[in-house]
């Protein structure tokens, strides 16, 4: 899985995976050092990581974790991204990303769905189910925003997607997820056109900036339907690029003088979501998608930026009230037919649940292989379980070629808190309370979870979250059923009784429904 994360990602020279600045391990040598201690590590035996650096093998017992970490952790004050860039400097931490120290990125794939569900989500809401015919905006073709494309011409759309970079757009094509590119934007209208009013689904990559893209959109009078965006909005320094510098320009003036960086990039969020809210007002469905844009822009000046909405609480969280969240599985032994069998037996088995089943049947045939062949599914309490169990059962006949990991997003219900994104006005207000994922993590550890891990937010996502990660192998013996089963049903039980906690009544009814064991206070009842 550490492999597959380079393999996948974006960098690999400098160990970078996505989102600017997550990376894999502290640097090579302790990449080495990591793939050496795992190698010869036994049964009864604990791998402990810091920031992405191996720090010892403890003497544990063979149901505990494998391995447990903690990556980017600062305390509370300290947690600034200039401590960040300090202590990253000295060699000290590293950001993991979500899931790139902890060794659970699958590529662009790994968000797909969840963009998708969020365009399903406007199309029942304000274009009476169906995107075809509409034009989306947004920009950023990294790690995660690559998937942008490819969710969007899924949904039916036509979605022009605005970057700075030429080889992110050149990637991307590569791969499979977006169709086609050009620098001139007049060409890349005249394509959306086109594709509106003949109700195609077409993805467009444009070189350009959109801190200036969106504000010409608007000088020439075009609302696109939708419109949103996923740079690296989140990092002034390592991720943002501002209008009017190239992607090299921006590492050169990194280097001589960061200070100035910040500001520019801060300038050009702040332009770019003043357009963006001025789409809203004039019709358009815009929404955060995860990068901390308004937070920046609210900094640069913008005060309305807030009146965006973000997109977990705008379209996604009754699913995670229910803790539906992105699951994911991974061959391990890279054989591709293994994914192929598990998407039968998902049709054949959960043909009750239309999430997954229209997932499943559109992931076939458009989600191209990237590094391990993997696949990610939104799945609850539950059917978590019941699809590794079954997956265990058929490592064990012999049916699959070899072991299956199982891991979830940290973007999940009971193993996130960001306040910005994805705790944002809980109906309780507990926003900001990180108790949660740091309980998921040690509920995981005693659920014997293969994989542990504790993440905070680095660059400029520092003092911003706390989540949690967990993967478990399905090796087919009886010991991975056992691991399985706890560790997933109390995974996603955690996460049902997080939103339950906070008044949510689809958790209520999932509880009811699924017997997850709730401890309410008197007040609460
Ligand atoms: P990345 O760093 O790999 O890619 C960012 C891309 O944005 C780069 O290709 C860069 O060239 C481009 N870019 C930067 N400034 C630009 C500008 N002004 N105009 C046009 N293009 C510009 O990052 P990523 O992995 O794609 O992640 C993007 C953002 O999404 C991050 O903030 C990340 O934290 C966030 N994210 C959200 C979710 C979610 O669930 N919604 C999941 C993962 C990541």
């Amino acid at each position: 899985m550490l492999e597959n994360v380079l393999e996948n990602g974006e960098n690999q020279k400098e160990l970078t995976v996505y989102a600017a600045l997550a990376k894999a391990a502290r640097n090579w040598d302790a990449y080495h050092a990591i793939v050496n201690t795992l190698k010869n590590l036994e049964e009864n035996e604990t791998l402990v990581i810091q920031s992405g650096k191996p720090i010892g093998v403890m003497r544990t017992h063979k149901f505990a974790p494998m391995v447990i970490m903690a990556n980017c952790n600062m305390v509370g004050r300290w947690a600034t991204s200039e401590n960040f860039y300090k202590y990253q400097e000295q060699g000290l931490i590293i950001w993991g990303g979500l899931t790139a120290a902890a060794w659970q990125y699958i590529g662009s794939q790994g968000v797909i769905q969840g963009t998708y569900e969020i365009f399903q989500s406007i199309a029942r809401m304000h274009f009476g189910g169906d995107l075809r015919g509409r034009f989306i905006l947004t920009a950023g073709l990294g790690g995660m925003g690559g998937s942008q494309p490819l969710a969007g011409t899924m949904a039916g759309a036509v979605i022009l997607c605005v970057e700075v970079s030429e080889a992110r757009i050149d990637k991307r094509i590569e791969v499979g997820y977006l169709q086609k590119k050009t620098d001139s934007l007049d060409e890349a209208l005249t394509w959306v056109e086109d594709a509106k009013k003949n109700r195609q689904s077409v993805s467009i990559g444009l070189k350009g900036n959109a801190a200036e893209v969106y504000p010409e959109l608007l000088r020439r009078g075009i609302i696109p339907d939708i419109v949103t965006d996923q740079t690296s909005a989140h990092d002034l320094v390592y991720g943002y690029i501002p209008a009017g510098l190239t992607s090299e320009q921006a590492v050169e003036l990194r280097q001589t003088d960061a200070r100035q960086l910040q500001a520019m990039s801060g300038a050009s969020i702040a332009e770019e979501v003043k357009a963006m809210l001025e789409f809203q007002r004039q019709g358009a469905i815009v929404f955060d998608n995860g990068n901390n844009i308004r937070s920046q822009a609210a900094q640069y000046g913008v005060e309305d930026a807030f009146d965006i909405v973000v997109f977990t609480e705008g379209f996604l969280r009754p699913l995670f009230a229910r803790a539906i969240g992105p699951f994911r599985w991974v061959s391990l032994t890279g054989d591709a037919e293994d994914i192929r069998k598990i998407d039968r037996y998902i049709l054949e088995e959960f043909k009750d649940n239309d999430i997954v089943t229209n997932w499943i049947h559109l992931a076939n045939k458009y989600i191209p292989v990237e590094g391990l062949p993997a696949r990610i599914g939104w799945f609850g309490h539950g059917d978590r379980t019941k699809l590794a169990l079954a997956v265990n059962e058929m490592v064990r006949k012999g049916e699959l070629s070899g072991p299956i990991a199982f891991s979830r997003d940290h973007l999940d219900a009971g193993a996130m808190t960001h306040p910005n994104i994805m705790t944002e006005n809980m109906k309780d207000g507990s926003d900001a309370i990180a108790d949660w994922p740091l309980l998921n993590a040690m509920l995981n550890c005693s659920s014997m979870a293969d994989l542990v891990a504790i993440h905070s937010g680095g660059g400029g996502y520092s003092g911003y979250m706390t989540s949690a990660g967990v993967t478990i192998v399905a090796d087919g013996s009886e010991e991975s059923d056992l691991r399985l089963k706890t560790t997933l049903d109390n995974d996603t039980g955690i996460g049902v009784l997080r939103y339950a906690d906070a008044g949510y009544e689809e958790s209520f009814d999932e509880i009811r429904e699924k017997g997850i064991r709730r401890v309410a206070t008197e007040a609460q009842r």
